[in-house]
């Protein structure tokens, strides 16, 4: 065991003096599994990627999703270079535009009209405005331990990144924004009826991912979210979806459009799902097919609200550019073709039963939540439907697990938080490889 990475700590050593931490987004540094250099990459193809030193990874962090079929996927590729060569950006409104919003509309029918923008963070900070335009009220309430991107008001109990870092609540967020959110629990009717009960005349929008991605995989119970949509609009709210992750990760889709139960793997209350619409909706990541993107959009009444439209104003240089917009055009085509995301699902399946065989075998506390080609591994003997749960799991553990994976070429992301993500690039023998990978960690862990 134990690949060299000297060409990483060369490169980290470099970025410490010029990037602040070394990395572009926090959730890349290595903080929180016993510091040190992130693993420097160079280039990717398939499930794998190569790192400055030439090393080898099986890719299971998908770039935290957006990588569903894989690294440099040749439609993808293809799409951005005839996008390049007829030109980045015009500042113009464009066919591309027109043809991608449709495939989303009907893909996700609540959206009656969309947004294109850059990122997840901004398509939800807009959703936002958006509702408070529309319901002239300012309070949100949003779940303890989902994460919303990085804006001022949804990084309050803020899961992901935030969570791992242990900066829930950011410095920089004026006590006057942090007032307006609201933080509840997931998965508990009960205390979201009394915030309403509380707030209800002052909330603009109650925002949630539908299944949760950023404190492990977590399905909501049997009946949560009808009882989270037919609490809030009790009160006059709106219910945003923020399906960044979830949106064309488990089905071709989002979550509120999710009907296929069984492909909704093993998970807890799989069987009782049931597809609920919100008013808002917030994408990125996947359908960007690994070019930045985001977009909104939701009910006809509501978007008429942004300008020109309306007074609730929203731009962007790049938004809608015809690079990301190609890609994600390629990327969704991709994804629709027949068996894809039951080969996800299978793929999931056999490695999360094979981690959970040999954590068994080795008497390492482990509980694995699995939806589809997603699952998320935390060390723990109690069941995870909260944020609470979530925190209340081993990060050592946690640490020395993903240390030893990446020493035998096997890249998850280095939080406890994050979920294991599946590409359409895995093959069976990858499987095997992460398995076998799997059975040496645990061995290392149960002797120590
Ligand atoms: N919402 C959710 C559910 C996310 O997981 C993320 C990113 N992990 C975001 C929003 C923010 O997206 P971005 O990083 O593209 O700004």
């Amino acid at each position: 065991m134990g690949k060299v990475r000297k060409q990483s700590e060369v490169f980290y050593k470099e970025a410490l003096k010029h990037i602040v931490g070394g990395v572009n987004s926090p959730s890349r540094s290595f903080k929180a599994v016993g510091g040190g250099a992130p693993v420097f990459m160079k280039r990717g193809k398939g499930a794998y990627f190569w790192d400055v030193d030439d090393n080898r990874y099986i890719d299971y962090l998908a770039a935290y999703g957006p990588i569903i079929l894989g690294h440099a996927h040749p439609d993808v590729t293809e799409a951005i270079c005839r996008a390049a060569e007829n030109g980045l950006l015009y500042g113009t409104p464009t066919e591309l535009e027109v043809t991608f919003a449709q495939m989303l509309k009907d893909a996700i029918p609540s959206l009656h009209q969309v947004r294109f923008v850059n990122s997840g963070t901004e398509a939800v900070m807009t959703t936002i405005r958006v509702a408070r335009a529309y319901t002239g009220r300012s309070k949100i309430i949003k779940f303890a331990g989902c994460y919303h991107g990085h804006s001022d008001l949804v990084l309050v109990a803020a899961g992901s990144g935030p969570s791992t870092l242990g900066i829930p609540d950011s410095a920089g967020v004026p006590p006057s924004i942090a007032q307006e959110v609201i933080t509840v629990p997931f998965n508990d009717l009960a205390a979201l009826e009394t915030a309403l009960a509380r707030w209800g005349s002052e909330t603009a929008a109650v925002m949630v991912e539908p299944i949760v991605g950023n404190f492990g995989m977590v399905m909501p119970k049997a009946g949560y979210l009808e009882g989270l949509c037919s609490l809030a609009r009790q009160h006059g709210a709106l219910v945003i979806y923020d399906e960044v992750i979830t949106a064309f990760r488990f089905q071709y889709g989002a979550a509120q459009t999710y009907e296929e139960l069984p492909l909704l793997g093993d998970a807890k209350d799989a069987a009782a799902w049931k597809a609920v619409e919100p008013d808002l909706t917030a994408l990125g990541k996947i359908i960007g097919g690994g070019l930045p993107i985001g977009a909104y959009g939701g009910r006809q009444d509501i978007m008429e609200q942004v300008a020109p439209l309306g007074p609730a104003y929203q731009a962007g240089t790049m938004a809608g550019n015809p690079a990301s917009i190609s890609a994600g055009i390629a990327c969704l085509q991709a994804l629709k073709q027949p068996g894809v995301y039951a080969k996800l699902d299978s793929m999931a399946a056999r490695l999360a039963a094979g981690i959970q065989t040999a954590a068994d075998k080795h008497a390492i506390d482990l509980t694995i939540n699995r939806i589809g080609g997603a699952f998320s591994t935390h060390f723990c003997n109690h069941p995870i439907t909260n944020y609470e749960e979530a925190q209340d799991t081993d990060g050592e553990i946690f640490a020395q697990f993903f240390r030893l994976m990446l020493d035998q070429g096997i890249n998850l992301a280095p939080s406890k938080y994050e979920a294991w993500f599946m590409t359409i690039a895995h093959s069976e023998t990858d499987l095997d490889e992460t398995l076998t990978a799997v059975e040496n960690a645990f061995a290392v862990m149960s002797k120590t």
